[in-house]
C-alpha cells in the first residue's frame, strides 16, 4: 500500500494489501515470524506521516506496535485497536489454507481474523492522508502481538491507551451480515490442580488417593454451574493426570474456562469455586486464576456510537445487519471495561475464523472501509 494505492478505497486493491499481509504468516507463539508482520504494518503507518512507537515483545511474544496520527484537534482521540498474530501456525499458507480467492471470498490465514480488518483500518487512514485530510480526532493505532493468547503481555499497554482516549474502535470480524459489535461476554480461566496419594495400583491400591477420581467429581461440580439460558458457561476443556497405569495417580490438573455475561457471574463463578471442597478428605485442590478478560457491557455511550455508525451507514447505502453481543472476547472487553466507549466488529465480513475455511468476503471491504472514514471524520463532531 503505497501513499496512493489505496486512494481510491477499490476492493481490488484491498484484497490484493490483504493478500501481502497474510502472506506473513504470524502464529502468536513465535515472536520472530509476528515481528515480521510488525515490521510490514509499521511500514505502512510511516508511509501515512504516523509517529511510530515500537514495545520490544515480553514473554515470548511479538512486539507491541503504536502509531499516532493527528487529527483535525488535539485532546483524546480514537484509540483504533487491531491484533497482528493469528492462531495458525507457519507452513498453514503453503497447506491447508493456501491465499486464494473463489469467487467473493478471499481465503487465507487470518483474511477474516483479522488481518482484513487491520487493512480496513489502514486503507481508511491512508486515504485520508493520499487527500490531505485528516480524523477529526487524533488517531492512535495499536496493533497486538498476542491477542489469540489472551493479550498477557499487552494488556497493561492497551489500558494505558484506553484511558487517553476518547474511543475504541476495534477492528475485529464483524457478525453475519455486517453487524457490529456493541458488547461481549467475559471470559475467566482458572487452573485446578488435586493432589491425592500414589501407591501402587496392584499391590497397595487401598493406600492410594486418586487424584483422577477426585478430579471427575469436581468436574462434574463444576460443570454444572453452567446456565446456558444466562449465557454463563462453565467449561473444562483440558485435563491431565496420572503417569503410569499401574500408579494410583497422585496429581490430576485442569483448565475451567467460563463465559460470563457481567461481573456480577464472574464473582458468583468465583465463590462457587472456592468453595470447592475434595469429595475425598485426603485429597487437596487448589484453585489458581488464569487470564481473564472482563465483560464488554453496553453502555449509553457504546450505543451512541452504534448510532453514529447506522447514520454513517445510511448516507453510504451500507447494509450493518444490526448491533450484536458477540461470544468470544477481543482486546475491546479491556477498553469497554476500563470505561471506553467501544465499538467493535468493525473488520471484514466473512467466516471460517480459526479454520482452515477462513475467509473475507470481497464485496465488505470497499463499502467497510467507506464507514470507518466517515466514523474518522465524524466521531467527535459532537
Ligand atoms: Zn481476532
Amino acid at each position: 500500500m503505497s501513499a496512493g494505492s489505496m486512494a481510491s478505497l477499490d476492493a481490488s486493491a484491498i484484497g490484493d494489501e490483504i493478500g501481502r499481509w497474510v502472506s506473513v504468516e504470524s502464529p502468536s507463539a513465535d515472536a520472530e515470524a509476528v515481528n515480521r508482520m510488525v515490521d510490514l504494518a509499521e511500514d505502512r503507518l510511516r508511509a501515512m506521516g504516523a509517529s511510530i512507537e515500537r514495545q520490544v515483545g515480553q514473554q515470548g511474544c511479538g512486539d507491541i506496535l503504536t502509531g499516532r496520527i493527528a487529527g483535525q484537534s488535539e485532546g483524546p482521540g480514537i484509540l483504533m485497536l487491531g491484533h497482528l498474530d493469528t492462531v495458525h501456525p507457519l507452513g498453514t499458507l503453503q497447506g491447508a489454507l493456501p491465499l486464494r480467492r473463489d469467487g467473493d471470498r478471499l481465503y487465507g490465514p487470518g483474511a477474516y481474523d483479522m488481518k482484513g480488518g487491520n487493512v480496513l483500518g489502514f486503507a481508511a487512514l491512508a486515504h485520508l492522508h493520499a487527500q490531505g485530510r485528516r480524523p477529526r480526532l487524533p488517531v492512535t493505532v495499536m496493533m497486538i502481538p498476542d491477542e489469540e493468547l489472551g493479550s498477557p503481555t499487552s494488556r497493561p499497554a492497551i489500558e494505558a491507551e484506553a484511558a487517553r482516549a476518547a474511543c475504541a474502535l476495534v477492528l475485529e470480524p464483524s457478525g453475519g451480515g455486517g453487524a457490529l459489535t456493541v458488547a461481549r461476554h467475559g471470559m475467566v480461566r482458572y487452573h485446578l490442580r488435586v493432589e491425592g496419594v500414589s501407591a501402587h495400583a496392584g499391590a497397595e491400591h487401598e493406600k492410594g488417593v486418586s487424584a483422577i477420581r477426585e478430579m471427575a467429581h469436581q468436574v462434574l461440580a463444576i460443570e454444572a454451574l453452567s446456565d446456558n439460558a444466562r449465557d454463563f458457561t462453565v467449561n473444562v476443556g483440558l485435563i491431565r493426570g496420572g503417569i503410569y497405569e499401574n500408579r494410583v495417580p497422585d496429581l490430576c490438573e485442569a483448565t475451567v474456562y467460563a463465559r460470563v455475561p457481567g461481573p456480577a457471574e464472574a464473582d458468583e463463578l468465583r465463590a462457587a469455586l472456592d468453595a470447592l471442597k475434595p469429595h475425598h478428605p485426603k485429597a487437596r485442590i487448589t484453585l489458581t486464576p488464569g487470564l481473564y478478560r472482563p465483560p464488554y457491557e453496553k453502555t449509553p455511550q457504546i450505543q451512541a456510537l452504534y448510532e453514529l455508525a447506522c447514520a454513517c451507514a445510511d448516507e453510504l447505502g451500507i447494509a450493518l445487519n444490526g448491533a450484536r453481543v458477540a461470544g468470544g472476547g477481543s482486546d475491546g472487553n479491556f477498553t469497554a471495561a476500563a470505561g471506553l466507549p467501544t465499538l467493535d466488529g468493525l473488520g471484514v465480513i466473512g467466516g471460517g475464523p480459526h479454520t482452515h475455511e477462513e475467509y473475507a468476503l470481497i464485496s465488505s471491504l470497499a463499502p467497510r472501509a467507506r464507514l470507518l472514514v466517515a466514523l474518522l471524520e465524524r466521531i467527535g463532531a459532537s
